[in-house]
C-alpha cells in the first residue's frame, strides 16, 4: 500500500519523537545518578570484570576456574549493589538503557532491512486519524445506551417488546466490539431514522479502537465525497487504500448520499474488495432489502444482503423522545 509524502513525514516525525524521548530517559536517568560517587565506581566495576574475562579467556593458566569465579562473583555483587540503589530511588537497570516503543527495530521504523510492523502501523493510524477527522465524530460508550427509550410494550411482529429486542441487539453489538476481530462477520444495521443505529455504530467503533484496531467510521457520503475529490485530483491523499485496508469500516446512512455512478462504482469496489479481502464492514442504512435493490442494483445489494448478518432496529425516534425529556 502507497501513502503520500506527508502520511510518511508524519509516521516518521512520531518514529523520531518515539526514539528520541526513550535515548533522553535513560541519558537523564544515568547523568542523575552518576552524581552518586558509588554509582560511578560500580559502573567501573562491572566495565573492569568484562575487560579482566576477557583476558583471562585469553590468557588461560591453571587457576583459571577460580579466578573465573571470582570475577563473577565481584561483577553480580556490583550488579546487586547498583539495583538496590537505583531500587530505593524507584528505578531498575533496565531503565539506563533506552526503552523503545518498539523493540524490534528500536524505533527505527525498519527491521532486517525492511519496514517494521509498528512503522506500518502507524503509517495506517496516520491515515485513518486524517480521514476520520474529516468526518468530525465522537465514539461513543455502550454504557450510554438507554434502553427506556425503546416501549416495553408487547409487538406481535418481534414476538417481544421493542425493549426486548433492542437489548438482544444492543447485547450482541456490544459482544461484537468488545471481541472485535477481523474474523467477526459484516453486519447491515437496518431500521427507521433515529432507532439507535449511528450510536451503536459509534459505540463498536469505539470498543474495537480500544483493541487496537484500526477502525474506519464515516457517513457514507462524506466518506464517497472525499474519494471522489481524490479520485479527480482536487485533493491528495489515500481514502480508497485507507476505506480498503482498514480492520473495521463502518459506513453510516447508506442511502442519504447523492445518487451518482461514480459513488455507486467506488461503493462497490469498496464492499467488494473488503469481502474478498476478508476484512469486516458495517452499513448502517434506512433502506430496506427492496429499497437496497433499487438504489444500488443487483451487484451490490445480492452482497449485502448475501453476505452481510441483517440486524433490525426498531422503536420510535429517540432522538426526538431525548429534546421531548428534555423539555417536560
Ligand atoms: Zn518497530
Amino acid at each position: 500500500m502507497s501513502y503520500s509524502r506527508e502520511i510518511y513525514d508524519e509516521a516518521e516525525r512520531v518514529l523520531r519523537s518515539r526514539r528520541l524521548a526513550a535515548e533522553r530517559k535513560a541519558q537523564n536517568l544515568r547523568l542523575r545518578f552518576r552524581q552518586n560517587p558509588r554509582v560511578c565506581e560500580l559502573e567501573a566495576i562491572m566495565a573492569g570484570s568484562v575487560a579482566k574475562l576477557s583476558d583471562l579467556i585469553r590468557g588461560g593458566g591453571r587457576d583459571y576456574a577460580a579466578a573465573f569465579e571470582s570475577i563473577r562473583s565481584e561483577n553480580l555483587a556490583a550488579q546487586e549493589e547498583l539495583a538496590s540503589i537505583l531500587a530505593a530511588a524507584g528505578e531498575t537497570v533496565r531503565d539506563f538503557e533506552p526503552q523503545y516503543t518498539c523493540p524490534h527495530c528500536s524505533d527505527t521504523g525498519y527491521h532486517d532491512g525492511k519496514r517494521c510492523s509498528c512503522f506500518q502501523k502507524l503509517l495506517r493510524d496516520t491515515a485513518a486519524a486524517r480521514l476520520c477527522a474529516l468526518t468530525g465524530m465522537t465514539l461513543h460508550s455502550f454504557d450510554e445506551l438507554d434502553l427506556t427509550f425503546y416501549s416495553d410494550e408487547f409487538d406481535e411482529v418481534l414476538g417481544c417488546s421493542p425493549r426486548e429486542h433492542m437489548r438482544e441487539i444492543i447485547a450482541y453489538c456490544r459482544h461484537y466490539g468488545e471481541h472485535f476481530s477481523t474474523d467477526c462477520p459484516n453486519l447491515l444495521l437496518r431500521g427507521a431514522t433515529g432507532t439507535g443505529k449511528t450510536l451503536v455504530s459509534l459505540c463498536i467503533a469505539a470498543a474495537a479502537c480500544s483493541r487496537e484496531m484500526n477502525v474506519i467510521y464515516g457517513p457514507v457520503q462524506v466518506l464517497l465525497r472525499q474519494l471522489e475529490k481524490e479520485h479527480f485530483g482536487r485533493e491528495d491523499g489515500e481514502a480508497e487504500e485507507t476505506l480498503t485496508s482498514c480492520d473495521l469500516l463502518i459506513l453510516d446512512d447508506l442511502g442519504t448520499e447523492f445518487s451518482s455512478p461514480f459513488y455507486t462504482s467506488s461503493l462497490y469496489a469498496i464492499i467488494n474488495e473488503r469481502l474478498l479481502g476478508g476484512r469486516p464492514t458495517i452499513i448502517s442504512t434506512n433502506l430496506d432489502a427492496d429499497a437496497i435493490y433499487t438504489h444500488y442494483g443487483e451487484q451490490i445489494a445480492s452482497r449485502l444482503i448475501g453476505a452481510y448478518e441483517p440486524l433490525l432496529f426498531v422503536g420510535q425516534d429517540v432522538r426526538q423522545q431525548k429534546q421531548q425529556r428534555r423539555f417536560q
